[in-house]
């Protein structure tokens, strides 16, 4: 295989190849936690702001002056895929630090079904008795690319069903969920904790799957596209950004 086609895995290893140094030496947990919510933060007002419905618009050409200046375009689709990116660049230099493998957790957590009511297409709206059934799920099937889980995800989630308002509330909320879980952690260091930490990663990037399906974004072309193996900002393959 090769980038953009590439599984999740490979592509959390080109964000420790390009940022790892910068960010051990730069950025504390906190840090990192800090600027990943910032850029959802940015793509979730350009779901609130925006004039959705120009998915053909692509990524800017234009470099941000740092990296920690958004897309200025906002307000657009491109604006909310830019700050997705972004955003899940720094979660991926969270995964890296704490040494969680999350495409290993994902499919732990959703083996083709949902990790709820443990259906495809998620029932959990119609589905009463919330007894969970055994289903068992064959790892042959597992994605092996990061667009095949992101088609997985559009399977279990289809985004007709809800609205890209939806799909960001729910970002919202893992984003949240995920703090937490970080807290919890940090402040007692306890192994159901990080288990925790664990499973709230996967839904995060789930929700990053959700907002990405409800835009129509190829997200690991997107990615691939404004991060080809080098740092978006400084264009060098290790990254030398002058942070703040
Ligand atoms: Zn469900
Ligand atoms: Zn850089």
């Amino acid at each position: 295989m090769s980038f953009p086609n590439e599984s999740i895995a490979k592509f959390q290893q080109m964000v420790w190849d390009i940022f790892g140094i910068a960010d051990d030496r730069l950025y504390s947990n906190w840090d990192l936690l800090s600027n990943m919510e910032r850029f959802t933060m940015w793509a979730l007002k350009g779901i609130r702001k925006g004039k959705i419905g120009d998915s053909n618009i692509p990524l800017p050409n234009e470099k941000p002056e740092n990296a920690s200046e958004s897309f200025s375009h906002i307000y657009s689709t491109a604006g909310i895929k830019f700050n997705l990116i972004v955003a899940t660049a720094w979660f991926f230099a969270l995964m890296n630090r704490l040494h969680i493998d999350l495409e290993k957790e994902l499919w732990q957590r959703f083996p083709n079904m949902c990790s709820y009511c443990k259906h495809m297409p998620c029932a959990c709206e119609t589905w009463k008795d919330k007894k969970f059934e055994k289903i068992k799920s064959e790892d042959k099937n597992q994605p092996k690319t990061m667009a095949e889980f992101q088609a997985m995800f559009k399977k279990i989630y289809p985004p007709e069903k809800r609205t890209l308002e939806h799909a960001g509330v729910h970002l919202a909320e893992e984003l949240g969920e995920l703090s937490e879980a970080l807290h919890l952690f940090e402040g007692t260091h306890k192994k159901k904790y990080f288990t925790q930490l664990e499973i709230e990663a996967a839904d995060f990037f789930s929700c990053i799957m959700g907002v990405a399906n409800s835009i129509e974004m190829d997200f690991a072309t997107d990615f691939y596209q404004l991060m080809p193996q080098k740092c978006h900002v400084c264009g060098q393959k290790v990254c030398v950004c002058n942070f703040f």
